[in-house]
């Protein structure tokens, strides 16, 4: 299995709590930016919980690993001003890239206090505050967002979503590559033509897999489940067989002309560097 060396790569993490993870995540990210990645993408606690935390890792990643480094930012909890500090601040320390989201309020944070309500209005509200300095990432759901009525609304919501300015999109992860082919192809007859990377989840624990996947609706395919849960503790297994699997969809997905691959990586390399190896041979 080898596909085009040059598709591109991103890595996402997300900010550590201590200063010995911290460390570890700068080891990580070393070892990632020796696939060349375009980019690395840091996750944000809606409601500002990791404010200062993606802020000092993304400002890490980008001016001591030297890899260019985009925060993600969600507007579920912050309000306008805050949003307006944020951007003005990564303006100013030469960050160019931002996942722009609406995001989720952890449990026991109370309601949404944030004036923006979904993520095609903080699309709007960073291109009227900054113009076209930032580049966008928006995310994509091709197995549809939990919470939306139906597909035909997501689709709607995620196309809102380009046409207020979006300049690329990240998928939430899945195991079908069908359902990627015909997101994509539904997104291109509504007449949207910006790229659409697929997000990838390496394979590496099965229960805590379930878990991720129950709450952000990706669906684990009954033979991967099954194929799992037969693993039981014997985490080498689970590791080869996630990374046989993953190895394949990834190149199912290239062979099928996706623009690139975004690596949600748990800050752990060895598992995304294992299906690239794969990969690029
Ligand atoms: P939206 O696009 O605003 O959509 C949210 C829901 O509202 C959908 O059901 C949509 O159909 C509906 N909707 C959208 N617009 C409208 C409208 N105008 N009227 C009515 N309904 C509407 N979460 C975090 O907290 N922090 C992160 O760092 C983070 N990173 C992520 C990275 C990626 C690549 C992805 C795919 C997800 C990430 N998430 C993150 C999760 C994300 O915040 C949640 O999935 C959240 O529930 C939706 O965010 P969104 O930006 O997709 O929202």
């Amino acid at each position: 299995m080898t596909i085009n060396k040059t598709v591109p790569v991103n890595f996402e993490f997300f900010p550590p709590k201590t200063e010995a993870g911290q460390a570890k995540l700068i080891a990580v990210a070393n070892v990632l930016a020796g696939e060349q990645p375009e980019f690395f993408s840091v996750t944000y606690g809606a409601g500002g919980s990791t404010r200062d935390g993606t802020r000092r890792t993304v400002l890490q990643l980008n001016n001591e690993v030297g890899v260019p480094a985009a925060p993600h930012l969600s507007c579920v909890g912050d309000s306008r001003e805050d949003l307006r500090t944020l951007l003005n601040d990564y303006r100013d320390c030469g960050i160019q890239r931002i996942v722009a989201l609406r995001g989720d309020l952890p449990s026991g944070m109370g309601h949404a206090s944030g004036e923006l309500r979904y993520a095609n209005e903080l699309v709007e509200f960073i291109r009227a505050e900054t113009g076209d300095h930032f580049k966008l990432e928006v995310a994509a759901y091709p197995e549809s967002h939990p919470q939306a009525p139906s597909f035909e609304a997501d689709l709607k919501n995620f196309i809102r979503k380009a046409k207020a300015g979006a300049d690329s999109a990240i998928t939430q992860y899945f195991f079908n590559a069908d359902c990627y082919f015909h997101f994509v192809d539904r997104v291109r007859k509504a007449g949207v033509d910006i790229p659409i990377i697929p997000g990838i989840m390496p394979i590496t624990n099965y229960s805590k897999l379930a878990r991720f996947s129950d709450a952000c609706g990706a669906e684990i395919p009954r033979w991967i489940r099954k194929q799992l849960e037969s693993y039981g503790d014997d985490s080498d297994s689970i590791k080869a067989f996630g990374t046989e699997v993953i190895s394949q969809l990834c190149e199912r997905l290239v062979e099928g002309g996706a623009p690139g691959l975004h690596f949600y990586t748990l800050n752990q390399a060895e598992p995304t560097v294992a299906v690239l190896r794969n990969l690029r041979g």
